[in-house]
Formats: structure tokens, sequence, C-alpha cells
């Protein structure tokens, strides 16, 4: 039975962001983002989040992005 891509994607998603994948199982990564536009929603979800808690650990939060950031979060619960 195949391993479905999107499955091993969510595994490597945060490796893939902590740049801990080698070399080969980047490219795998890349590769089916560059195929896959819920994958690619996902990714870009993340990289955005990512971004923000780094602000909120460099600085006070203010609510409303937190709100912003609850509101983002939501629809993947
Ligand atoms: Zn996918």
């Amino acid at each position: 039975m195949a391993v479905d891509p999107c499955a091993k994607c969510e595994e490597v998603l945060q490796p893939y962001l902590d740049r801990e994948l080698s070399d080969a199982e980047m490219m795998e990564a890349e590769a089916h983002l560059e195929l896959c536009s819920y994958c690619r929603k996902r990714y870009r979800f993340e990289v955005n989040l990512r971004r923000y808690v780094r602000q909120a650990a460099a600085e006070e939060m203010p609510p409303q992005l937190k709100e912003k950031l609850s509101a983002l979060r939501t629809p993947l619960l």
C-alpha cells in the first residue's frame, strides 16, 4: 500500500520548517508542496504562525494579534 503523500508531508512539516530534514527529504517535501495546494496552504499557515510566535516572544502580543491568531487557527482544529 502506497504511503499517502499528504500524510507524509504533514509528518515532515515541522522538521522541514526547523530545517532538520536531509537534502533528499527536503526535496521530496518541496516537490510535494509544488503539486499540492492543500499542503501548500498548511505550510504557509505554519510559516505565518511561526512568524507570529516569534514576534510574540520578542514583544508583548497586542490583543488584536492574539485574536487574529486564534481566528487563523480555528479552521484547522
Ligand atoms: Zn499534500
